[in-house]
C-alpha cells in the first residue's frame, strides 16, 4: 500500500520493517542465486538484494535482465549494513517493474565531454551531477539566507537592459521590437538606485556575457548575486564579503558533507574558510608575480606535476595489466571506469606541465596597469590557503563606475576575491564613484553615451552618498567548493561560447 512507500534517506527509521522503494536501477549484478540491484531514488542509493528463493522465479528472471535505468518498485525488509552504500540494505520480497530501459547510453566506458554534454539530460542521473546539484541548492539557499538575515531587501533587476554594466565587448544584443537592447551583464546600476531607497539591497539572477574565449571559468549564462549598500567603504565591503563567503562554505559543510566526500572535495581546506581573509593591494600582487616567490613557486609546481604524472602512469599500467587478466565482467567495468578518470587526470597534468613555463613567463613580464589575467590569479590564489582580496586596481583596467581613490588617483577603490588553491576570481566589487563630475568625466572617457546614463547620474544629483557592492558568481563558487575542474559541470544546462548542446 501507499503507506509503506519510503525514500532511501528515510530507511534508518524503518530498520527491520517492510517498506517499498521506488526508483531506477543504478547498477546491478547477479551472483548465482542472488541479484544485487543498486536502486537510485533521488534521495540516495540503496543496495537491494533479490534472492531466487524469496521471489517468484519469473520475476527473478525479469529483474536479472533489467537494464541500467529501468524504473521499478521494490518491497522488502530493511537491514542496517555498514558496508552497504548508504548504510542499509533491502532484502527484497516483492518487485514491480514500472518501465524497463534498454541500452542506456551512459555506461561505465569511456565517454568524452562532448558525448556527456549531448546527453546532459541523462548525465544528470550520475552521482557526481547529483552531488553538485545538491551543493548548488545549498549555496543558493545560503546566499538568500545570509542577505535576508542581515537586513537586505531583495530587488529584482531587469534582464533586458539599456546600460553597459561591465564591458562593451561582451554584450549580447537583442532586437527589442526593432531597437537594440542587451541582456544584462550585471544588475548593479539598477541596484544602486534601489540602494538609495532601501539602504541595503541585493539582486540574484542569471547574467549574460558574450565571452569570446574558451576558458574553464567562463560561461555565457551564469548566475550572480549582487549586494549593494549605501554608506559603506572599502574595508566594510571586504568584511561583508568575507563573512558572506564563510557563511556559504559553513552551510555546505553542514548540509552536504557526504556529497563533498563523494566529490572528493578538499574538506580540510574548506574548514579553514573563516574571516579574516588575506588582503593584498594590486601593486603588492604585481610585486609577488614578478618576484622570486613566484619563480620558486612555479619551479616547485613543475616538479610536483612531473612526479604526479609519473605516479599516474604507473597506476594506469597496473590497471591495464589487471584488465587483461582473468576477472569478472563487473570488475572489468570498474577498472574501465577508473582508467577513464586516470587518463583524463593524466591529460590534465600534461597540459599543466606544458603551460607552466608560459604562465611563469606571463607573471615575470607582468606590466603594472593591466588587469590580472586568469593565470596570474591562479598563481596568487594557489599561494594561499584562504581566499585573497586583491584591492586598488589601476583605473584604466576597470569599469567606469568604480570610485577613484582620492589618495592615489591612479587606482580605484575596488577588490577581487580570489578563491584559494587555484580557482581565481569568485567576486568582483567596488566602492562606486559618488561624485557627479568625476562620474560624468569617466562616462566620456570610456566612450559611453551620457544620455543613456542620465538616470544613473541622477543618483549623484539627488543626495549622493558613499556606497558600494559586489557580485559573486554562483558557478565559480561551486566549482571552487566542490573541486570541479570546469565550470560547465556547475550549472544544470551550461551555455558556452563554442556550443550550446541541448
Ligand atoms: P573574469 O575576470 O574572470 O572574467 P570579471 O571580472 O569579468 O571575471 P565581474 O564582472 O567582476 O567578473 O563579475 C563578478 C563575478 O561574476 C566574478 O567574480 C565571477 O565569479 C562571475 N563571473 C564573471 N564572468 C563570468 C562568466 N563568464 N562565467 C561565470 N561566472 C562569471
Ligand atoms: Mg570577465
Ligand atoms: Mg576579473
Ligand atoms: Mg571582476
Amino acid at each position: 500500500s501507499d503507506k509503506s512507500n519510503v525514500y532511501v534517506n528515510q530507511l534508518k527509521h524503518h530498520i527491520g520493517k517492510e517498506v517499498t522503494l521506488r526508483g531506477w536501477v543504478y547498477n546491478s549484478r547477479a551472483s548465482g542465486k542472488i541479484q544485487f540491484v543498486i536502486l537510485r531514488d533521488g534521495t540516495g542509493l540503496c543496495q537491494c538484494i533479490v534472492e531466487k528463493a524469496s521471489v517468484p522465479e519469473e520475476l527473478f528472471d525479469r529483474i536479472k535482465h533489467l537494464g541500467q535505468e529501468s524504473s521499478l518498485s521494490l518491497t522488502g525488509v530493511v537491514r542496517a549494513d555498514e558496508r552497504s552504500v548508504g548504510g542499509h540494505e533491502l532484502a527484497v520480497t516483492d518487485a514491480q517493474i514500472i518501465a524497463p530501459a534498454e541500452g542506456y547510453p551512459i555506461t561505465p566506458k569511456a565517454h568524452g565531454v562532448d558525448f556527456l554534454m549531448r546527453h546532459r539530460h541523462l548525465h544528470f542521473r550520475s552521482q557526481r551531477q547529483w552531488c553538485i546539484g545538491k551543493v548548488r541548492h545549498t549555496v543558493v539557499d545560503a546566499i538568500r539566507r545570509f542577505f535576508n538575515d542581515n537586513g537586505f531587501t531583495l530587488i529584482d533587476t531587469p534582464i533586458f537592459t539599456t546600460v553597459v554594466g561591465e564591458d562593451q565587448t561582451s554584450l549580447f544584443e537583442v532586437d527589442y521590437f526593432g531597437s537594440p537592447l542587451h541582456l544584462t551583464q550585471t544588475g548593479q546600476l539598477y541596484l544602486e538606485s534601489a540602494a538609495m531607497s532601501f539602504g541595503r539591497v541585493y539582486c540574484f539572477g542569471p547574467t549574460f556575457r558574450a565571452e569570446k574565449s574558451k576558458t574553464r571559468r567562463h560561461l555565457t549564462e551564469f548566475w550572480m548575486v549582487e549586494p549593494e549598500v549605501a554608506f559603506i567603504d572599502l574595508p566594510g565591503l571586504l568584511e561583508l564579503a568575507e563573512n558572506f563567503v564563510s557563511y556559504i562554505v559553513s552551510r555546505v559543510l553542514e548540509d552536504n558533507r557526504s556529497e563533498l566526500e563523494t566529490l572528493e572535495a578538499d574538506i580540510g581546506l574548506l574548514e579553514k574558510i573563516q574571516p579574516p581573509f588575506y588582503r593584498l593591494t594590486y601593486s603588492e600582487a604585481v610585486e609577488i608575480l614578478k618576484g622570486p616567490k613566484t619563480v620558486e613557486f612555479m619551479a616547485r609546481d613543475l616538479a610536483d606535476l612531473q612526479s604526479e604524472k609519473a605516479r599516474t602512469e604507473v597506476r594506469i599500467a597496473e590497471l591495464e595489466q589487471q584488465q587483461g587478466g582473468q576477472i569478472k565482467q563487473w570488475q572489468k567495468d570498474k577498472i574501465a571506469a577508473e582508467l577513464i578518470d586516470l587518463r583524463s587526470a593524466l591529460a590534465e597534468t600534461e597540459t599543466k606541465i606544458e603551460n607552466n613555463p608560459k604562465h611563469a613567463q606571463l607573471a615575470a613580464e607582468f606590466a603594472w596597469g593591466k588587469d590580472l589575467g586568469g593565470s596570474d590569479e591562479t598563481i596568487i590564489s594557489r599561494m594561499h590557503d584562504k581566499p585573497v582580496f586583491v584591492t586598488h586596481y589601476p583605473r584604466e583596467a576597470k569599469a567606469f563606475y568604480m570610485k577613484t581613490d582620492r589618495a592615489d588617483e591612479r587606482v580605484v577603490e575596488n577588490f577581487d576575491m580570489l578563491a584559494p588553491a587555484g580557482f581565481g576570481e569568485i567576486i568582483g566589487g567596488s566602492v562606486r564613484e559618488d561624485d557627479y563630475d568625476r562620474l560624468l568625466a569617466k562616462i566620456h572617457e570610456q566612450g559611453l553615451s551620457p544620455e543613456t546614463y542620465n538616470w544613473y547620474l541622477d543618483l549623484r544629483r539627488y543626495g549622493s552618498v558613499p556606497h558600494g557592492g559586489f557580485g559573486l558568481g554562483v558557478e565559480r563558487t561551486l566549482a571552487w567548493i566542490t573541486g570541479e575542474k570546469h565550470i560547465r559541470q556547475c550549472i544544470p544546462f551550461p551555455r558556452m561560447m563554442d556550443k550550446v548542446y541541448i
